[in-house]
Order: C-alpha cells, then sequence, then structure tokens
C-alpha cells in the first residue's frame, strides 16, 4: 500500500509540530509506520492523501456518531456559520444545545459551556475545590479526564501509552494532592476516605473507563463512589465526555440510575467541533463567576457554529431508535469479531458496551490498569497494521477503544470482521489459546 504524500506530509509536519502531529497518540508511535493524513471523511469512511478508503473506528476519537460529514450537522453548521462565527456574547444556540442536555440528563440543572474536554474537567474541579473549600481530590489509575495538571497523574490514553501517566511538568505540590487509586477497587476507596475523608474535595471518574481500552465498572463500584463521597462532603464528577449521549441519550449516569453531582462533557455535544461542558446541581453551579466566587471563562465557549452543529446532532440522537441501531451494529461487530478469534483460537479478549468496544491482546480479566497492562502491545500493533492494510481503521494504541456510529451498514461490520478473520491468521506475533 503506497504512502508516498502521507510520509511526505509528515516529514514536513515533523519540521513543525512535535512528533509532527497536534496530539500525541495520532503520531502512530505505539503502532509503528506512517500516520495517514486524513482528507476526506464520509459517512462510516475516511479517505486518506493517497486516496485510500478506510472504514473508520475512531470516529475524531468518539465525537461523530452519525458519521462524517452528517447533512444535518453539516447544514446546521453552514447556516450557523452564514450569521457570524464567533460574537463572545449570549446567543440563542448556547440555549438550544443546552436544553437538548438537560432535557437528556436532568442532573445537570445548571451548566457552562467550554471548549474542549480538557477545559471542561478542568473548570469541574476548581469548582468542587471552590465549593467544599477543600484541596485533595480522588481520580483512578488509567481514567483520563484530559490534560490539566491536577488530573495529568496516573492518567490513561495517550499518557498511558506513551508510559508517561504522570507527566513532567505538573508541579510535585499540586500532584501530592491527588489521590490516585485502582479503578474497580472498593476498599481501596475505603481506605482512602479513612485516611483522607475530611480533606477531599471530590472524586473524578470515567464511569465507563474508555482511556485505557474499555473497562467496565464492576457491579458496585459507582455507587461506593457516590455513597462514600456523600458521608464524607466530597463531590462526585462523572466525567462522560465519552459515555455522555454514547452508551445512552442519558449516558451512563442514566445508564446505571446513579446520579452524580457534576457531570463533564465534550466530544459528542460538538458533532466535531470543540465544545466542552460541564453542569450538576444548581446550588454548586452558582459558585461560578458572575454569580460566585469560583473564576472560569472562555473567549469561544458557546461558540455558535459549534452549537448549532452539537444541536443538530442531538436532535438526530434523540430517539430510541438511534441508541437500537447502534447497539444492533454494536452486537453483530461483536458476535463477528468472536467468531473470528474464536477460529484463530486467538488470546484475545473483546469487551463492547453500546458502540464502544475494546480489544485486549490479553488472556486475563481485566478490571484495571495492573490487568490492562499484561496485555501484549506488539500484537495489537501487528494487527492494527494488518486491519489497516485491508482498509479498516483502528485506533492506533493498545490502550484505546474503537467507536460504531450510526453510518456504519451491515456491509461495513461484514467487511470488518472478514479483515479481522484475515488479519489475525497473518499474525504469527499472536498468542493463541
Ligand atoms: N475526559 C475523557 C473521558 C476523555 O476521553 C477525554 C479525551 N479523550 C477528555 C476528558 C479530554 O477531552 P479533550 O481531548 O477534548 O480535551
Amino acid at each position: 500500500m503506497s504512502e508516498t504524500r502521507s510520509r511526505r506530509l509528515f516529514e514536513t509536519a515533523a519540521h513543525i509540530f512535535p512528533g509532527g502531529v497536534n496530539s500525541p497518540v495520532r503520531a502512530f508511535k505505539a503502532v509503528g509506520g506512517t500516520p495517514r493524513f486524513l482528507v476526506r471523511g464520509e459517512g462510516s469512511h475516511v479517505y486518506d492523501a493517497d486516496g485510500h478508503d478506510y472504514i473508520d473506528y475512531v470516529a475524531s476519537w468518539g465525537p461523530l456518531i452519525l458519521g462524517h460529514a452528517n447533512p444535518k450537522v453539516v447544514a446546521a453548521i453552514e447556516q450557523a456559520a452564514a450569521n457570524g462565527t464567533s460574537f463572545g456574547a449570549p446567543n440563542p444556540y448556547e440555549i438550544e444545545l443546552a436544553e437538548l442536555i438537560k432535557g437528556a440528563m436532568p442532573s445537570l440543572e445548571m451548566l457552562r459551556f467550554v471548549s474542549s474536554g480538557t477545559e471542561a474537567c478542568m473548570s469541574a474541579l476548581r469548582l468542587a475545590r471552590g465549593y467544599t473549600g477543600r484541596e485533595r481530590i480522588i481520580k483512578f489509575d488509567g481514567c483520563y479526564h484530559g490534560h490539566a495538571d491536577s488530573l495529568l497523574v496516573k492518567a490513561g490514553s495517550g499518557a498511558l501509552t506513551f508510559g508517561v501517566p504522570s507527566s513532567a511538568g505538573v508541579p510535585k505540590d499540586l500532584a501530592t494532592l491527588t489521590i490516585v487509586l485502582p479503578y474497580n477497587d472498593v476498599e481501596a476507596l475505603r481506605g482512602a476516605f479513612k485516611d483522607h475523608g475530611n480533606d477531599i474535595a471530590c472524586l473524578i471518574v470515567e464511569p465507563i473507563a474508555g482511556n485505557m481500552g474499555l473497562v467496565l465498572p464492576e457491579p458496585g463500584f459507582l455507587q461506593a463512589i457516590v455513597d462514600l463521597a456523600q458521608r464524607h462532603g466530597a463531590l462526585t464528577i462523572f466525567d462522560e465526555v465519552i459515555t455522555g449521549f454514547r452508551v445512552g441519550y442519558g449516558g451512563a449516569q442514566s445508564l446505571y440510575g446513579i446520579t452524580p453531582d457534576l457531570t463533564c462533557l465534550g466530544k459528542i455535544i460538538g458533532a466535531g467541533l470543540p465544545v466542552g461542558a460541564f453542569g450538576g446541581r444548581a446550588e454548586i453551579m452558582r459558585r461560578l463567576a458572575p454569580l460566585g466566587d469560583v473564576y472560569q471563562a472562555g473567549t469561544l465557549s458557546g461558540n455558535p457554529i459549534a452549537m448549532a452543529a452539537g444541536a443538530a446532532q442531538l436532535r438526530e440522537l434523540s430517539s430510541t431508535e438511534a441508541y437500537d441501531r447502534l447497539e444492533a451494529a454494536g452486537a453483530a461487530l461483536e458476535t463477528g469479531l468472536h467468531a473470528a478469534i474464536g477460529e484463530q483460537s486467538a488470546a484475545v479478549q473483546l469487551a463492547r458496551i453500546g458502540s464502544i468496544f475494546g480489544l485486549f491482546f490479553n488472556e486475563h480479566r481485566v478490571r484495571d490498569v495492573a490487568t490492562v497492562q499484561r496485555s501484549d502491545v506488539n500484537a495489537y500493533a501487528a494487527f492494527f497494521h494488518a486491519m489497516l492494510d485491508r482498509g479498516v481503521y483502528l485506533a492506533p494504541s493498545a490502550f484505546e477503544v474503537g467507536f460504531i456510529s450510526l453510518a456504519h451498514s451491515r456491509a461495513d461490520i461484514d467487511d470488518t470482521v472478514s479483515a479481522a478473520k484475515e488479519a489475525l491468521a497473518s499474525l504469527p506475533a499472536v498468542a493463541r489459546r
């Protein structure tokens, strides 16, 4: 497969951007080879600079639940842009998107828009600290909440992929305020509250972990977080940047019937444009400036084009039929991949919830970072390239997840399963059971 144009672009980019990229995992360092420069997306497919066509399961890392260049989203963007690209003043588009979000997630009594998931989590954290007057926070090893200093301690996603889960440049004094616990470990949670219960401002958690591969919460884990937090006067923050409007219209909080104090959103609510949001109980949100003493702001926050795109996407999702279709596509992919894995007796585990899936080249049950890290990253890299060669674009890291969109057809799923059968059969590096 010729990669001449992508290679040339990557060589140029490497002189301009560190690692040739503007976000680390895109550089393909974890899987080797040349990152594909993508020039177009349509529905479930993306096209690279050399003219190759791929079935895309990255979906801009989750936002594109309707697929690329959905006509309704594009029309909303064009219409909004024609009326001005940014005002830095209140606009009606903000209210439209906010009301859709509140309708789906009643726990967000009030919310504020920002421009990324990082900003949402960073701001929610400041608010929790301001509201409680406490400084310590609890996060879970392998969960990624963006790259704000307090949260870049034992993080997931690219930080985990590149072996720098706790980044250089984070002041030690700040990092020591972040207590990191293993995911799914209720005993460790109880222990942390016993030791520091009265100092903890908040716990932040991915209610379904999607940045160390896909790791589901074990029964009782999320409830224990909420119960312990409540008992000790700490706030629970659900980071639903991935799960919001993905695992169901109401996100993971609706799926599990658990109400956090604050929620962070991003990705899907912007339909591929830069948007994030955080929100929750009105009493807490009223502490934000200009009403309260916790400062938070943004030149482009509530950007009309981004708001219009997000609203168009959420309107399309607001039927149960949308999630039934996503579940059916996910189930078909799961069944097909299970068959492919079984045929090859490959030591691969498949995790899935709705339209999110993860592959672990790992024989052990996966429940936290320690078990995830027993995965064979070289086998994943070989599989990734074998799939790419067959026209399937998966995440270029063993510790990320795949996203199915409403644009993925039955033929896309069948082609993906056929590619996986061939790919697994072709790989001597894959362990057999
Ligand atoms: N939280 C979660 C759960 C995420 O997956 C991500 C990004 N992958 C973020 C926060 C940060 O979002 P952004 O990249 O938009 O800053």
